[in-house]
């Protein structure tokens, strides 16, 4: 693939489609691992980057962004913090990739068994700055909480409230974000990574 096919990629629609082609080769084994030649080094180096999604994903160990959806350099704007919440880090860096580099996609991607999430369910003694970490996933759980859910349903809807509660924060977080999805330059969906399988659902 040329520097230009990477170029080519306009639509939030097209890029859904190539995360979603990435997961399926992970899934199979069949991985071409592309972008990683040196020549192509040189050529992102050169010309700048044009990643074709921004992806915001949990730092847990298990969530290789790349990886799972078979990528490899300048094609994904990533961006991982523990319990993929969206704060101001978060949105300016989501702003500047939509903004600034033309990103037509933003991908929220949680994931089953997030240990950040299953901490504030489990009400662990969170001190310091891993309080302040998860102050938007304490009012997400207990909003799941009043749904009525318990034990691991409990944490399977908080995960899925989790990404929603990222996305509506970068729409709350910044006008130019809200802005280019009203216009329809960028969209902004959720997802959840299997870590039993590999598999990316997408919400
Ligand atoms: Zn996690």
């Amino acid at each position: 693939m040329s520097h230009h096919d990477a170029l080519a990629i306009v639509t939030p629609e097209e890029a859904i489609e190539r995360l979603q082609q990435g997961n399926e080769r992970f899934l199979s084994g069949k991985t071409n691992h592309p972008h990683i030649a040196r020549k192509w080094l040189e050529e992102t180096c050169e010309e700048g980057q044009h990643p074709f999604a921004t992806v915001i994903a949990c730092s847990d160990s298990r969530v290789p962004v790349e990886e799972v959806f078979d990528q490899g350099v300048g094609d994904i704007f990533t961006i991982r913090v523990a319990g993929n919440v969206v704060h101001a880090d978060e949105t300016g860096s989501a702003e500047y990739s939509a903004a600034h580099l033309g990103t037509p996609l933003i991908v929220v991607m949680g994931h089953t068994k997030c240990g950040a999430v299953t901490a504030v369910v489990h009400k662990d003694k969170l001190e310091g700055n891993i309080h302040k970490l998860v102050h938007n996933i304490a009012s997400v759980v207990k909003r799941s909480r009043a749904k009525g859910f318990k034990g691991d349903a409990l944490i399977d809807d908080a995960i899925r409230e989790n990404v929603q509660e990222s996305i509506n924060g970068l729409l709350k977080g910044s006008t130019e974000i809200l802005r280019l999805v009203v216009e329809g330059k960028v969209k902004i969906v959720g997802a959840i990574y299997h870590l039993e399988n590999g598999r990316v659902e997408w919400i």
